[in-house]
Parts: C-alpha cells; structure tokens; sequence
C-alpha cells in the first residue's frame, strides 16, 4: 500500500474532529530518503557522547543542538536551540510560525521542557509567539509554577522579552481557506515532513535533557490541547535512566501516559527500542483499539546513549546525531499487514 492510499485509509470519521493532516504519513521527501536506509536496530553498542535525537527529518534542528553540545553547551540549551529553528521555520506547517491553524484559524501551540534535575516547564494553547519552547524553559527557570496556558502565557511571554506576531503565514491560511469550503472532518493530505518536533539530548558530562513542541492538530477544536506540552505524556526525562518523547495522535499518548512509560520501562531494564515497542504496544493492544486510524511514535534514549525509535505505522523517522554523523532513521512499526 502506498503512503497516499494508507493516509486515505486512515480518516478520522465522524469524531468530530480533523485529525488527519497530523496523523500520519506526514513525509513525501522522508519515503523517498528513508526507503535506501534501515529499520533501527538496537546495536547501539558504539554510542558516543555527545548526541541528539529528534522526531522526524529535522537534521537542521539536530545539527544545531549538536553544534551547542560541542562547543560544550549543556542538553537543556542544545534542546531548546534545536527546536528553536524549526520553529522559526515557516515552511514547517506543524511547528511554531507558520502552523496550521484550528478551526477558526488561529495558531495556537504547546510546548515543554525538562532538565537533568526533573525540573520542567510548558505552556499551552499558546498564541502569537513563535518561540514556544523558550517560553517553557522561561515557566520552568523563572516562575513557580509547571504550566501557564492561553492569554496568560502569551502575557508571561511578553513580559520576558518576547516580541507578539502573526504565527499565521500566508501558505498556512491558505491551507486553512482550502479546509474551510467544506470544513468536513476528512483527512488531508500532508506534504509536511514532520509534525511535533521531539527532542532529546545528552551533552558530554552525560546529562540529558528533552523537549517538545508543536503546533498540535490542524483544524482542531479550538481549545484543544494534546500530548506534547504534557509532562510524562509528551515528554518524559529521567537523567538517572534516560528519556523519552512522542509523536502522532495526541488523545492516544495521554491515555497511556507514554513518554513516562518508556521511561519507567527502561528503568525495569527494557533497551529504549523494546521500551517504544511496548508502549506501542499498550496503545494497539487495548480491548477495541481502532489503532488503524491514527498514528503515534515514540523516540527514546537511555544513559548510555542507547537510542530505539517504534510507532504504529510505517512513515515514522528520527534524526540521530552522534559521532558526526546526522542521519535520518526510519523506524521500525507495529502494523506491517496494512502498510506493506
Ligand atoms: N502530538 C501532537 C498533538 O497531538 C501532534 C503531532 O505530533 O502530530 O497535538
């Protein structure tokens, strides 16, 4: 089956929501790239310190966090920098300026981060500020408190520095103008090559650090909130045991607490591939799971620098940067009767 018929195939019905366009597929470049590369294997027994790992074809965002780490900045700035630049990236629908917006047509975004102490800091629904990763790093380091949502995180970030702008690029509404002559719930065909930028990284003192952010759902409801400024959810960094970052329908990761499970199953022992394995597996092996019609990845890294990567379907990729090399891997899934 190809990724055009099995993102078809994949539509979201009668939910009430748009979910498609963040769903699945999501890379025409990436099946094209990543068809001449391996499915991951756990043979991580050559990692080297530093390296970084992100959701999707980010080898920019990798290669920035990476020149951080070598120039012998920590995981939390390598972090924060490397998802800066996809959120400056306009052309990345799924991801700071110039995502796609809900249903009304704002541009509303989550984010999170987490340090090496357990110290962590989202903001949600948050509109207007392309860098929403820095504003986390901003709730976690400057303020009291975890999370700061809507209005009040977009005020908070004013008040730090951050200049307002209009997050919604002119590709981006005319995408929106496109969904909105039949605003029906059908999925939509998604050239992007990522959604939610997932990033984790372990600088040379062997700390490790993660984030997230996105965009979340285009054409979601307005209000919604997924997985990806969520804690444990989105995001889930140990620096005793290693860490763990998600990708794909948003509702499906918060049910099952993903990124807290990945780690918690790497602290039982599980390598980072079997641990992203048994998450997936938490996910499509529940009584009456329609699993078919949506997508989640997960990514992971354990202290050793041992790294695994698992989703649902095919189409899922990480970037990995370690010991010069930035690649791009595809990784390996859970429904191999459909997709092949
Ligand atoms: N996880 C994100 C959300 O549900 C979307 C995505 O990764 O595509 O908002």
């Amino acid at each position: 089956m190809n990724r055009r018929k099995f993102i078809k195939n994949t539509a979201l019905t009668g939910a009430g929501l748009l979910l498609g366009s963040a769903l699945v597929g999501c890379n025409e470049n990436a099946t094209k790239e990543t068809e001449s590369t391996a499915v991951i294997s756990n043979d991580d027994s050559k990692a080297t310190l530093p390296l970084v790992i992100a959701t999707w074809h980010v080898k920019e965002a990798t290669a920035k966090a990476m020149e951080v780490l070598q120039a012998g900045g920590n995981a939390l700035d390598a972090v924060e920098q490397g998802c800066m630049v996809e959120e400056a990236n306009e052309k990345g629908q799924s991801v700071g300026k110039g995502g796609l917006p809900d249903r009304d047509g704002n541009v509303t975004l989550d984010a999170c981060i987490m340090d090496k102490h357990g110290n962590c800091g989202a903001v949600v629904y948050l509109q207007d500020i392309t860098h929403a990763v820095s504003v986390a790093r901003k709730v976690m380091e400057e303020t009291p408190h975890v999370m700061l949502a809507g209005e009040g995180a977009k005020q908070y970030a004013i008040s730090q520095g951050f200049e307002a702008e209009d997050l919604l690029t002119e590709a981006s509404k005319e995408a929106w103008e496109k969904w909105k002559v039949e605003a029906k719930y059908k999925p939509i065909i998604n050239i992007e090559n990522h959604d939610t930028i997932g990033m984790l990284a372990i600088d040379k003192n062997g700390d490790i650090s993660g984030a997230c952010t996105t965009s979340g759902l285009a054409y979601k409801m307005g209000g919604r909130v997924g997985d990806s400024p969520i804690i444990g959810s989105g995001l889930f960094v140990d620096n005793e045991v290693g860490a763990a970052v998600a990708t794909g329908l948003g509702e499906e990761v918060v049910k099952t607490v993903g990124s807290f499970l990945v780690v918690e199953l790497m602290r039982q022992g599980k390598s980072p591939q079997d641990a992203c394995e048994e998450a997936i597996g938490r996910i499509v092996n529940k009584p009456n799971s329609n699993y078919k019609d949506f997508q989640v990845g997960y990514i992971a890294v354990n202290k050793k620098g041992e790294t695994g990567s698992y989703s649902v379907h095919q189409w899922f990729s990480m970037t990995k940067f370690e010991d010069g090399v930035n690649a791009q891997i595809q990784s390996d899934y859970f429904n191999k009767t459909e997709n092949s």
